[in-house]
Order: structure tokens, then C-alpha cells, then sequence
């Protein structure tokens, strides 16, 4: 039963190269929009995730029953399952992964540091490992972060620039990432794309990050803390609208070269890439907090707290011309426009400030 559910969501429906694709984290945010996005053009994707409670497991299955709707299955299961992931590769002929499975967010680490391990290094050998093995090897693209530039302070930042500054332990993880697909690449032949993502926004956004957790604020009439940088300067964000970064996904795998080993053995060298997928346009959270209050047409309580956040960088920019030449991406959505798509969603979702939807199994409840 579980095979035949891969096969059926793996089964392309075009016939022009389709790709066949499994999906790590796509009950995610980005993970759900990829995979959508991939199906609807008519290639096969499976999905994998574990839907831990990092937040809210709702938000997630309900990201799993949209997928289901349009044909993606998403598997319970951890990108440290070797066995899983071998499963799912002898099931169906997977040309890539796309790897978005991933401890997210700064200030969780203070918490629970291991599981930025686990996830982001344990779980990123594990997939390197299941695709060094197989034969053919598929072509992996998977999601670094512009965190890694940390308290580099030349912006915009090129993806020469330097990243030995991590800013927090998840910042180093994905800095680690990056040394690791390295080794992966060079030694095995396996063709890794890494993508270095600027602060992504959108609707079916995670609530961790700031501009959702001001919307539910705003909405019920608490106060948000609205921190600064060193200084007291305001921070800034390179806010990136999820359509665009989707854009950078799909064309980073219609761009990526095959793997150039099989069963663990290097044939020549495969591709190693790294991409900035930004907006090239930063905004001060302040200007952010703006914005929303006009789409939510509700003024915010603010609390100015004029220090740095263990975690945080000052700001974040990026110098997209190299993904601009080699991938074609052109981010479209500047942030007013994007809140706006953003803030529709998060009404129709969880109503107004009192109702939240409930997704439990195949049914809706709301609370
Ligand atoms: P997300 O938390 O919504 O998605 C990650 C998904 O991976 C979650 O559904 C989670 O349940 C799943 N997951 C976590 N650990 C897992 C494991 N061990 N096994 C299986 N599934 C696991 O986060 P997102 O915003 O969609 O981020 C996607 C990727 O992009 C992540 O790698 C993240 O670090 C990276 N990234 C995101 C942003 C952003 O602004 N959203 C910025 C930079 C980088």
C-alpha cells in the first residue's frame, strides 16, 4: 500500500523530461510550495517529513492534505531513517532530492540545541549517504541559509564573501552543510546546488518567524517587541516572497547536472553550486511592522527594545546576479505586495483573532 501511494505521487504527467523528485520537509513552508509548484507542472514528487512540534503540527498536516489533494504523498518519516529513504529510492526511479527537511530558527537552539544536529548535520549526512549509494545517484539541491554570512558587515553579500561568523548554532549548522556537500561532491561525484535563502515570507508561513507572530499579535491586541541591532540600530531583513524563492528551487533543479558516481564510486567531477536566493531590497523591521498594520488595518502595540537578541544579525542582503545569470531568477514580489498575499491568507486560515482551524486527519474543526 505505502509503495503503490509513491508510485502513484512519483508518476509524472508530462512527458517532456519530467522530473521525479522526493521532496525532504515538504510539510514545511517552502517544502509544501516546491512540491505543489513541481506537481502542478506535471513531475512526480514525494514528500517526506516527520511533522515534529518545533509548531504547530495543525499547520503542518494541513499542509499534507493540500499536497494531498493534488496528488502528493507525504511520508511520516525522518531524514535519519536510512532505511526510509533507501525504501523510497528503490520504489521509484528519483532523478532528485530536494532537500528542505530542517531544524529552523535562531533562538530555538538555546532549548534544544541537539536537535539542530540531528536535523541539519546527522540528517544531511544520512541523505548524502542514501544518494552516494544509489545507482544512478540522483542530483541533490538542498537549503543553506543566508545566515551564514553571520556578522560579515560588506553587503550586499556575494556567495564569495566570508562565513566564518556564525552568528547562532543554527547559522553554524548550515555552515557545516556547506563543508559537508562539499566533501559529498569532490569525493563521491554527487551533484549538490546549495541555496542560501533570505528571510522567506508567504501564505502557509511558519509561525516562528517575526512578521507571522506580529500578524497573530496584532490581530488579538498584544504587544510585540520589536528589537534592535547593536546600537540601536534597526535591523533589516532582505524579505523574500515564497513564489520567487519557489522559482529558484524548481530552475536550481532543471539547472542541476547529473551526479557523476554510482554506488558510492566517482566517475568525474559532478556539479558543485551555491546560490543567494534573496529579493536584493531590505527592509527595517519597523517598516515591516508598518506595513502590516496597514493590511491589517490595526495599529500595533509596540515595545521598542533598543538591544541586540543573542542570535540575531544586524541585517541581511543579497547579491543575486549569480543566481540571476545562471538560474534565471528575478524576484517579482516586493513586501508590501507579498504582506498583502500573506495577511488574505492568514485571515481566510485562521479567521479573525478568536477562530483557528483545526486539521485532524481529513477533517476541519474550527476552535
Ligand atoms: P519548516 O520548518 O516550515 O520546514 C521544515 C520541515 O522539515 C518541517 O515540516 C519539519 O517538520 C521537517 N523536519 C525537520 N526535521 C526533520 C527531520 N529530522 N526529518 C524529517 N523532517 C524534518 O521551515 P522552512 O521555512 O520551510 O525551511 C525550509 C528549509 O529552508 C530549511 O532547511 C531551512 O533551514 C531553510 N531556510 C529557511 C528560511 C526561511 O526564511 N523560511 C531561510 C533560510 C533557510
Amino acid at each position: 500500500e505505502w509503495e503503490k501511494r509513491v508510485r502513484q505521487s512519483c508518476l509524472p504527467r508530462r512527458e517532456d523530461n519530467p522530473l521525479v523528485v522526493l521532496v525532504t520537509g515538504a510539510a514545511g513552508f517552502v517544502g509544501s510550495h516546491v512540491s505543489l509548484a513541481l506537481r502542478k507542472r506535471g513531475d512526480g514528487v514525494v514528500g517526506l517529513d516527520n511533522f515534529n512540534s518545533y509548531y504547530e503540527v495543525s499547520l503542518k498536516r494541513a499542509r499534507q492534505e493540500l499536497l494531498a489533494k493534488h496528488s502528493v504523498f507525504v511520508i511520516d518519516g525522518d531524514i535519519n531513517d536510512k532505511f526510509i529513504i533507501e525504501s523510497i529510492l528503490e520504489a521509484v526511479p528519483i532523478t532528485h532530492v530536494m532537500h528542505l527537511a530542517a531544524q529552523a530558527g535562531v533562538r530555538y537552539a538555546m532549548q534544544n540545541p541537539q536537535s539542530y544536529i540531528h536535523s541539519n548535520i546527522a540528517g544531511l549526512v544520512n541523505i548524502f549517504e542514501v544518494c552516494k549509494a544509489a545507482n544512478p545517484q540522483p542530483a541533490i539541491v538542498w537549503a543553506s541559509s543566508s545566515s551564514v554570512y553571520g556578522l560579515n558587515t560588506k553587503v550586499p553579500f556575494s556567495e564569495a564573501d566570508r562565513t566564518d561568523q556564525p552568528a547562532s548554532l543554527y547559522a553554524a549548522t548550515k555552515k557545516a552543510g556547506e563543508g559537508i556537500a562539499h566533501t559529498y561532491n569532490h569525493i563521491y561525484g554527487l551533484s549538490i546546488t546549495g541555496l542560501r535563502f533570505f528571510t522567506v515570507y508567504g501564505p502557509w508561513g511558519r509561525p516562528d518567524m517575526a512578521y507571522f507572530s506580529f500578524t497573530r499579535d496584532i490581530l488579538k491586541g498584544n504587544p510585540i517587541s520589536v528589537y534592535s541591532g547593536a546600537g540601536g540600530k534597526d535591523l533589516a531583513r532582505d524579505f523574500t516572497f515564497i513564489d520567487d524563492i519557489v522559482k529558484g528551487c524548481v530552475a536550481s533543479l532543471d539547472t542541476a547536472e547529473k551526479s557523476t558516481g554510482s554506488g558510492g564510486k566517482k566517475t568525474g567531477p559532478a556539479m558543485l553550486r551555491v546560490f543567494n536566493l534573496g529579493n536584493t531590497s531590505p527592509v527595517t523591521v519597523p517598516t515591516l511592522v508598518d506595513i502590516l498594520e496597514k493590511h491589517l488595518n490595526t495599529k500595533a502595540k509596540r515595545q521598542i527594545i533598543k538591544m541586540p537578541r543573542n542570535g540575531d544579525v544586524p541585517f541581511t542582503h543579497a547579491n543575486i546576479s549569480s543566481a540571476q545569470a545562471q538560474l534565471g531568477y528575478r524576484p517579482t514580489t516586493n513586501l508590501d505586495t507579498g504582506l498583502k498575499k500573506f495577511v488574505k491568507w492568514y485571515l481566510s486560515y485562521y479567521g479573525d483573532n478568536t477562530n483557528r482551524r483545526l486539521w485532524v486527519g481529513n477533517h476541519e474543526k474550527i476552535i
